[in-house]
């Protein structure tokens, strides 16, 4: 156990880092965080160090300031990580390996029992007309690497779009996917501890608008909450391939053919933050108590209905507004610029507290 009073070190500095810390902070933890910049988590942080996420000099020294690291988002080399020593890592480099590369993402799951879209492999541009004459359109080609929040991805409605949709996302290694024809979409949360003990949260029914998380509502609907049981087993089991420690997400179309995996994420999820105020134990607080060895928190449900809505771009100035709702919890990220889509805070609005 890495008891109260002990240094996490978190790599990345934004909202998530930022909440985890608040966590930690409850917990009796505190935080220093690692980046090129600052970013939300600052804030928050006791300490912070300048780097970037490949400069091995700079991760070895931060390890030595730290009891030990996490990380607040997947768009970082697992090599240069090595460089943090002994200083343990919860997750893991190969949960991180596996999660930021949507081939390797994909193989893993197949591999694990669960079904992802339909998908090719797409590592060049004449890979591309071969996975359409085998996938068909409607499709999405995505970069296999540093994709998030639909950035990275764009739809091809027929063949002849092929040159546009290579050129749109930079000639870079991707995968095509065939459009899944779905309900809904929910995401799956656990937690998993040191010892192996894990536990899940209900699923959430999640809206997303141009590619972007909108809201996560729950109870989910019944069409959702069949599929339930499928989807959070393929979770357990990756959880335990990996060896996983810390909170961990998969994201699920839910279809009329059962849960299709859509992708993962080795870390705390936007998809998650109705449990600060939702849930028993939020999802910051368990992935602080799974990482530092604490016993997990109980998961279920506080309220008869919750529904967090994300904060993007201009949206943040409804927040004076927000703050007359009596069963509003709003959360600012303390972001200066509200570019469109930028999320900017959330709130989360519970209905009939149990
Ligand atoms: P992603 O960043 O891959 O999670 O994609 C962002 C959003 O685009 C998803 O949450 C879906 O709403 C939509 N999307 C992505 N892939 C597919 C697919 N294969 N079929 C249908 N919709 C998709």
């Amino acid at each position: 156990m890495t008891p109260p009073g002990a240094t996490i070190g978190i790599i990345g500095t934004g909202q998530l880092g930022r909440m985890i810390g608040v966590a930690a902070a409850q917990l009796g933890y505190r935080i220093h965080v690692y980046g090129p910049g600052p970013g939300p988590a600052n804030d928050v942080a006791a300490a912070f160090t300048r780097g970037a996420y490949d400069d091995t000099a700079q991760l070895a020294e931060f390890a030595r300031q730290v009891d030990l690291v996490t990380y607040e988002f997947e768009n970082i080399a697992a090599g240069p990580l090595a460089a943090l020593g002994d200083t343990p890592l919860h997750p893991n480099a190969r949960a991180l390996a596996v999660a930021q590369d949507r081939t390797e993402e994909k193989r893993f799951i197949e591999r694990m029992g669960g079904r992802p879209a339909p998908w090719r492999d797409v590592p060049d541009r004449a890979a591309l007309d071969a996975a359409l004459a085998e996938i068909g359109t409607p499709a999405i080609l995505k970069t296999a690497r540093f994709g998030y929040d639909g950035k990275g991805q764009v739809r091809l409605a027929s063949p002849a779009d092929a040159d546009a949709a290579w050129e749109a996302i930079g000639g870079q290694p991707a995968v095509l996917e065939g459009v899944v024809r779905f309900e809904h979409e929910f995401s799956i949360l656990l937690a998993r501890g040191r010892d192996g003990s894990t536990i899940g949260y209900p699923p959430p029914r999640n809206e997303h608008r141009d590619g972007i998380l909108a809201r996560s509502i729950l109870p989910a609907p019944a069409g959702i909450a069949r599929q339930w049981t499928e989807a959070a087993a393929l979770a357990g089991r990756v959880a335990e391939a990996l060896d996983y420690v810390g909170v961990l997400t998969l994201e699920f179309f839910a279809s009329a053919e059962g849960p299709v995996f859509n992708e993962m994420a080795p870390r705390v999820h936007n998809s998650g933050h109705w449990t600060i105020e939702g849930a028993q134990t939020s999802q910051f607080e368990n992935h602080v108590r799974a990482i530092c060895g604490l016993p997990l928190g109980a998961t279920g449900v506080t309220a008869q209905h919750v529904e967090m809505e994300n904060l993007l771009g201009d949206a943040i100035d409804r927040w004076a507004d927000i703050l007359t709702e009596a069963d509003a919890h709003l959360h600012l990220y303390g972001k200066d610029v509200a570019r469109p889509g930028r999320k900017m805070g959330h709130v989360t609005r519970l209905k009939r507290a149990l």
